[in-house]
């Protein structure tokens, strides 16, 4: 069964297979296991190729853009490997391919795309890449290659987007990572890697066990697991078929796009989402002058939302998002009532004082001569008594 969802998975990614050809991929927890799986997979076949030519194999790299997930460093750090990130800047919140191209070096494992980046949901120009990347590859003599990290952006591409070539189509992508319990509609704990053919997954890395009855080869870093989420999968995959998933994710996107209006039209914030890519609403205040993105989110948990902001990596980190990711349950009324809700919150800020840090001056005392600094602590003490006051004065219907 675990076959079977390979093989769909790799024809949704267009991998170049033969007619009664397998595709070659694993299920894993989560796209985590995947990435390192895949990572593990460039650090060895880079190394295999090095020692060939006689040339040292010590240093391996990955270049990646510093928006990528947590896991990239955590592959990073276990399987020392240098991570060498492309920053961002304003405005501009994803991979610039020119950089990273630019980053690549002899010691390159790979370069790490993202279709659905984690902080914005939007898709790397993984066409560029390629085309830069195979340009450069003739010039040196190299042959990095790329891998895209298609977590979200692998269950929505192929079925919003099928003009858009990001997966196989392009020579230089050997291997996709996605997470079958984001947009793969499957509860928590799957994710498949998939590889472009054989030749990309180095055969020492597979080992083969018959003690069950038949051949089985694996290559995995969990070990023994449960199967539901696999068989979960299976079903969804040929329960909706391409169809299926293709309406579901079309009802997610217009239930984003029915947010996105709503929250430009308080006029309050900007987006920083795309409209084509992962069915997400990322946006920030206009003015976080004298109440930013943080208590925003700290509000609307009175109303029973759970809304994160968070800042931006390097070398955006003065931008601060709140972030709201629309799945299969978002209904189109949840996202008007998170709209009437986020309003309710923009005028409840507006009556209350200034945030501590941004407006509230250090008053000085004067005592016997000495001038004495408000500690931190009376000060905050202050603005929590104000806040006190207010909510009491106004106990709504909140919620938690
Ligand atoms: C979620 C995510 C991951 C990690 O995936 P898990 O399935 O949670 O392990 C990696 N990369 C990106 C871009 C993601 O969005």
């Amino acid at each position: 069964m675990q076959n079977r969802c390979v093989n769909i998975i790799a024809h949704l990614f267009n991998a170049p297979l033969e007619d009664s050809e397998a595709a070659v991929g694993v299920g894993t927890v989560g796209s985590s296991e995947a990435i390192m799986l895949a990572g593990l997979a460039f650090k060895r076949k880079w190394q295999n190729k090095r020692k060939a030519e006689g040339k040292p194999y010590d240093k391996p790299n990955i270049v990646t853009g510093a928006n990528v997930q947590v896991c990239w460093e955590k592959f990073a750090r276990y399987f020392e490997v240098e991570l060498k990130e492309v920053k961002l800047r304003d405005g501009y919140y994803v991979m610039d391919p020119e950089k990273a191209v630019e980053m690549v070096d002899e010691n390159t494992i790979c370069v790490a795309a993202i279709l659905g980046s984690t902080l914005n949901g939007e898709f790397e120009d993984v066409k560029l890449l390629n085309d830069l990347l195979v340009e450069k590859n003739k010039q040196t003599g190299w042959d990095t290659p790329i891998h895209v990290d298609a977590a979200s952006g692998g269950f929505i591409a192929p079925f919003l987007y099928p003009e858009l070539e990001w997966d196989f189509r392009l020579p230089l992508v050997k291997s996709i990572n996605v997470s079958g319990h984001k947009y793969g509609l499957v509860y928590a704990g799957i994710g498949w890697v998939v590889w472009r053919s054989k030749e990309d997954l180095p055969e020492e890395l597979i080992f083969h066990i018959n003690y069950l009855g038949a051949d089985q080869p694996t290559f995995t870093l969990n070990f023994s697991k449960g199967s539901s989420q696999v068989i979960a999968q299976y079903y969804q995959l040929i329960r909706l078929g391409f169809e299926g998933y293709r309406n579901v994710m079309e009802n997610c996107q217009e239930n984003a796009m029915v947010l996105k209006e709503g929250l430009e039209k308080t006029g309050r914030f900007n987006i920083i989402s795309k409209d084509n890519g992962v069915p997400l609403v990322a946006f920030s205040l206009k003015d976080n002058s004298c109440h930013d993105e943080f208590e925003v989110a700290e509000m609307l948990r009175r109303f029973g939302w759970i809304v994160p902001a968070y800042t931006m990596p390097p070398d955006a980190q003065h931008v601060t998002v709140l972030r709201v990711v629309v799945r299969e349950d978002f209904s189109r009324t949840l996202a008007e009532r998170l709209v009437i809700d986020i309003t309710k919150v923009l005028h409840e800020l507006d009556m209350l004082p200034a945030k501590l840090s941004a407006k509230i001056s250090v008053k000085e005392k004067t005592q016997n001569g000495t001038i004495l600094k408000k500690s931190v602590m009376e000060t905050q003490r202050e603005i929590t008594d104000a806040w006190k006051k207010f909510v009491m004065a106004k106990k709504t219907n909140g919620v938690c």
